[in-house]
C-alpha cells in the first residue's frame, strides 16, 4: 500500500466505516483537511467508485451525493484534460436540496488531480477497507449495501487500461 508521493501536498482519501450504516470519508491535501460523515442511505462508497468511472467514458462530469442526515454532501468531478477537478458541496437539508443548484451550497472541498492519482487513491481506500473487514465485516457495518466489487473491479480495469500509472496495484482485491 506503498504510495510514491510527497508526504505533505500527497492527496488522501481514507474510508474509515463505522458501525450501525455510518462511515467517515477523509480527505486530506496539504493543509486542506475535511471529514465527511456518510450514513447507508446512499451506496456512498459505490456511487464514489462509479462516479470516477465515469469519467473514463465520455462523461465530463459526474455527480452523486453522500447523505449526512440530514445534510447533503454534493460531490461534482469534472474531468479536464487529463485532471479531475473535484468540488464538495454542503447543503443543509438533503430532503429539499437535490433540486437545488450547485451554487446555492457551500463549498467544503475543491481540489486538483491528475486522473490516475485520484483514481489510484480512491481504488487504494476502497481496497483498504475491503482488507481490514472483508466483504462480510463491511456488510454488517454497511447493513444496507454490500462492498461494491462490480464498481471497483470496472474502475480498476478502466484505470489499468486508461492511465499511466507506475504503483503498485493489488490484483487480488474482491
Ligand atoms: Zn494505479
Amino acid at each position: 500500500m506503498s504510495v510514491e508521493q510527497a508526504p505533505e501536498a500527497a492527496f488522501q482519501l481514507k474510508w474509515e466505516l463505522r458501525d450501525h450504516g455510518w462511515a467517515r470519508c477523509h480527505l486530506t491535501e496539504g493543509s486542506q483537511k475535511v471529514s465527511l460523515s456518510v450514513s447507508y442511505c446512499t451506496d456512498a462508497l459505490a456511487d464514489l467508485v462509479a462516479g470516477i468511472g465515469g469519467l473514463y467514458s465520455q462523461q465530463h462530469t459526474t455527480r452523486f451525493f453522500f447523505d449526512a442526515e440530514p445534510q447533503e454532501l454534493r460531490w461534482v468531478l469534472r474531468a479536464t484534460d487529463e485532471s479531475v477537478e473535484v468540488t464538495i458541496y454542503k447543503f443543509t437539508d438533503v430532503a429539499v436540496s437535490p433540486d437545488l443548484p450547485d451554487s446555492d451550497g457551500t463549498v467544503i472541498w475543491r481540489s486538483t488531480h491528475p486522473r490516475p492519482v485520484f483514481a489510484h487513491t480512491v481504488l487504494d481506500a476502497a481496497q483498504q477497507v475491503v482488507t481490514e473487514h472483508g466483504e462480510t465485516g463491511y456488510r454488517s457495518k454497511w447493513v444496507l449495501h454490500p462492498f461494491p466489487v462490480g464498481p471497483v473491479q470496472d474502475l480498476r480495469r478502466l484505470h489499468l487500461r486508461d492511465d499511466v500509472c507506475e504503483l503498485p496495484h493489488d490484483l487480488s482485491c474482491p
